[in-house]
């Protein structure tokens, strides 16, 4: 059998245990009893025995002195030596009442009764007397049991002397049913007289018992199942006799059945007491057990609320103990894991998970009413840079730096700052508008401005912001962080610092999305041109040098301007196989000029993403064997921030074009963050100066004065210097007063198909050789300049 709750196992368990010690107790202690009730039985039966002895014997006493005196009684002798009959018969009479016997006998010395105390007898029956006698002088007991006329009698005989015996005087006690009841009253047995019959069977005589229950089949000492019976030979004058006394078993065990019934309700009782008993103990374990279940439910459904109430001192109060123990030790790893999951390692500031669920949390809360809160994305300038020169100990100190500075500054803000990753911030702010939050994104920049140093080094970094507000750039948590996302793109790329999202951004972008599968084509379907813009050595006046840029001629917008492609090249990482293609094209058109004699170094640009590309070395040196150009004619192009945006790698790869022999040029010098000392360990032989300088050098001193000194630099250095976006004739002779070694630009030529290239240097070299003819010293192009 299988019970599923532990309370009725235990109540089950108990009960049967009971059930058993109960039900042993109960068959022991009835067979005791039932042992206890035969023996009792024959101890009974062997008492009544000797009462039953005694009886007989003071009674045959009794008939033996009252025939005895009879038998001496002179005038009774007389009269029956004169057979004075009447005289006879009432002295037998007298006699007998005297004891009250019920039977006096005179009988000749044949044992011919002559009288009895009932009258005078003639009669052939012969009467025992001598069988009676012989019992009286040698038995134990002087009388003996006799049947006369089917009635049983205890009887003694006298002889009457005179002096001889002239006759016999018996006399006796009839032995019937109240002889029998009175035995019985005396010894509280049952008590039967029976006669063997001359067939064997036996004859009841007197009894207390009805016919049926007389054990007379064969009397016999036994116990059989109703009766304890005893069985007693009598001296008998003639067929045996026996009294059979018998004690009834279930009388005897009658106030044993008493005992046994209380002993069975005392069990009944015990039983439900146990099964009482047990259902309660089993229910003080299993209670609170089920309060333990109930508990540990609720602690496994995240429910640290409440520890459970130790009310036990038990093993259970143990077993709850733990349980407490085990919940505050769940909840705390819990917290642990959640803080973890929530929390950046590095800054403790929370992480970009802990952001999303604000954000989203926010958005939520802030929807119904459409009330406007502000989020901003923050990107550090530089931060590469630093931790590649000084080391990720101290990136990681500037990190924690900034998330300090970005605390303090929004101290009074409710607002959450955390970090994204890398060197991306993020800003949430409730309850804030446009205007606010711009606000604060200028006073963390300020805050950023603060000169930092770390472990004793300064350390400079900036910062570019994105801003956008719900709900006015987006109701949706991953609209608004890619908005921002674009926002600080715009930032970072127009040196703003700040910017907000406008749609026009997304527009762009969109556009963008549109050229990517048009610039795939661009490359296969040939639309890419490359163009080539000429440097004229500004002391010798010659063109050694070309530089090629790249043209998309677009089969509906017309010339796509690289600015507008490149990037998004790079981005997307179609800018391989466009670099391929440009490198392709002008190591071949440096061997054809070469092969019609006109001996140019041709300048390719390179872009940052290609520079950390270590396959990039190989690719070139396979295109110079290819064409078989000599790898001095080969110039590269990087500009100064890609270089900075990881100048280890960068000097490594520039280290194995440079042993190529390949040259090296830095673009756009001025626009980025140069660090003189990596300049000095780069193998690099050109400076460019940005054009932006160039530009408005004749008017602003400012631009002017950092044209001067990028010179000063690049030829203490070592470097020779061109200048770009030389768009005035001014520009031109003031380059040349600074002593800049080239310079290249609108006013000389604009980049130029190959074929109108060579046009332009056809005429350059007829104005020179005019120049050198002495007529016009002057240092200009006069070439038609195509549009680009
Ligand atoms: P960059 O390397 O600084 O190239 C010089 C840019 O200045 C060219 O613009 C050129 O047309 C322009 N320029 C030349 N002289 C003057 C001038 O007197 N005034 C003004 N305002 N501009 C002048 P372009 O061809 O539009 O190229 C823009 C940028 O695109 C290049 O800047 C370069 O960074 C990138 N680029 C061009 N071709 C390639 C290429 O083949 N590969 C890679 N990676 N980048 C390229
Ligand atoms: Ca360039
Ligand atoms: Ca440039």
């Amino acid at each position: 059998m299988r019970f599923k709750s532990l309370r009725t196992r235990i109540a089950f368990v108990v009960v049967l245990l009971m059930l058993a010690a109960q039900a042993a107790a109960y068959v022991v202690i009835s067979s005791v009893i039932e042992r206890n009730a035969v023996s009792n039985a024959e101890q009974q039966l062997a008492v009544a025995e000797r009462v039953f002895r005694e009886v007989l014997r003071t009674n045959g006493e009794k008939l033996m002195q009252a025939a005895t005196v009879v038998a001496a009684d002179f005038g009774f002798r007389e009269a029956v030596a004169t057979h004075h009959e009447s005289t006879v018969v009432s002295a037998l009479r007298n006699h007998g009442s005297r004891i009250d016997a019920d039977i006096v006998i005179l009988a000749d010395l044949d044992g011919k009764p002559i009288a009895d105390s009932r009258g005078y007898v003639r009669t052939k029956e012969v009467f025992p007397f001598h069988a009676l006698m012989r019992t009286a002088t040698h038995g134990r007991e002087r009388s003996a049991i006799g049947v006369i006329d089917g009635r049983l009698y205890q009887l003694v005989a006298v002889p009457v002397k005179a002096p001889l015996p002239v006759a016999w005087v018996a006399m006796g006690f009839l032995i019937d049913d109240r002889m029998a009841r009175e035995m019985a009253s005396l010894t509280s047995l049952d008590v039967s007289f029976l006669e063997r019959q001359p067939d064997g069977r036996w004859l009841t005589l007197a009894s207390t018992l009805p016919a049926n229950r007389i054990a007379h089949a064969k009397p016999a000492d036994g116990v059989d199942d109703r009766y304890a019976t005893r069985a007693i030979s009598l001296t008998s004058t003639g067929a045996p006799v026996v009294v059979v006394l018998q004690r009834s078993l279930t009388a005897a065990i009658a106030p044993f059945h008493r005992l046994q019934s209380a002993l069975l309700a005392i069990t009944l009782c015990g039983v439900l007491l146990s099964i009482a008993g047990s259902i309660l103990t089993a229910r003080s374990v299993t209670r609170p057990i089920a309060a333990l279940i109930h508990f540990a439910r609720r602690v496994g459904s995240g429910d640290y609320a409440e520890p459970i109430a130790v009310k036990h001192e038990d093993e259970i109060g143990e077993l709850a103990q733990a349980f407490n123990r085990m919940q505050e030790g769940i909840s705390r790893r819990e917290h642990r894991i959640t803080e973890l999951a929530y929390t950046d390692r590095l800054t403790g500031l929370p992480n970009r998970a802990m952001f999303s669920d604000r954000l989203q949390q926010s958005i939520a809360e802030a929807l119904p009413q459409q009330r406007a809160f502000g989020v901003m994305m923050m990107d550090l300038d530089r931060f590469k840079y630093v931790n590649d020169t000084l080391g990720h100990p101290i990136g990681d100190l500037l990190l924690c730096e900034v998330a300090q500075r970005l605390r303090a500054t929004l101290a009074h803000h409710c607002g959450l700052v955390a970090r994204l990753g890398g060197d991306e911030f993020a800003v949430l702010l409730p309850d804030d508008d446009i205007v606010g939050t711009e606000r604060v994104a200028v006073r963390i920049l300020k805050a950023l401005e603060q000169p930092i140093s770390i472990e004793g080094q300064p350390v400079d970094v900036g910062a570019s912001i994105g801003i956008v507000t719900f709900p006015d750039n987006g109701a949706d948590m991953n609209v608004l962080l890619r908005r921002a996302d674009i926002a600080m793109y715009v930032a970072k790329r127009s040196n703003l610092g700040v910017a907000r999202y406008e749609e026009q951004h997304d527009n762009s972008s969109a556009e963008r999305l549109s050229l990517m599968s048009e610039l795939r084509r661009a490359v296969e379907q040939d639309q890419l041109l490359l163009f080539y813009q000429p440097k004229v050595d500004l002391s010798t006046h010659t063109v050694k040098y070309v530089e090629a840029l790249v043209r998309w001629n677009h089969p509906a917008r017309g010339y796509v301007s690289p600015d507008q492609f490149i990037p998004f090249a790079e981005q997307t990482g179609y800018i391989k196989a466009i670099s391929y293609w440009v490198a392709d094209r002008a190591i071949r058109q440096c061997a054809a000029w070469r092969e019609a004699g006109i001996e140019l170094a041709i300048s390719v640009n390179v872009s940052a993403r290609e520079l950390i590309q270590s396959s990039l070395p190989d690719t070139f040196a396979a295109l110079l064997r290819k064409y078989d150009v000599p790898a001095d004619l080969l110039w590269i192009e990087i500009t100064e921030s890609a270089i900075m945006d990881d100048p280890n790698r960068a000097i490594e790869t520039l280290d194995r074009l440079h042993a190529l022999g390949i040259r090296l040029a830095v673009d756009d010098f001025g626009t980025g963050y140069s660090s003189l000392s990596y300049l000095k360990r780069m193998p690099v032989d050109e400076l460019k100066i940005d054009k932006s300088f160039v530009m408005g050098m004749t008017e602003n001193r400012d631009d002017e004065m950092i044209v001067r000194s990028t010179i000063d630099l690049a030829h203490n250095m070592g470097l020779k210097v061109v200048a770009e976006g030389v768009e005035t004739q001014a520009t031109l002779k003031r380059l040349a007063d600074l002593r800049c070694d080239l310079a290249q630009g609108f006013h000389l030529s604009r980049p130029l198909p190959p074929e109108q290239l060579e046009a332009w240097l056809e005429r350059w070299h007829e104005a020179q050789d005019e120049r050198l003819g002495g007529r016009s010293p002057r240092l200009s192009a006069t070439s038609t300049l195509p549009s680009t």
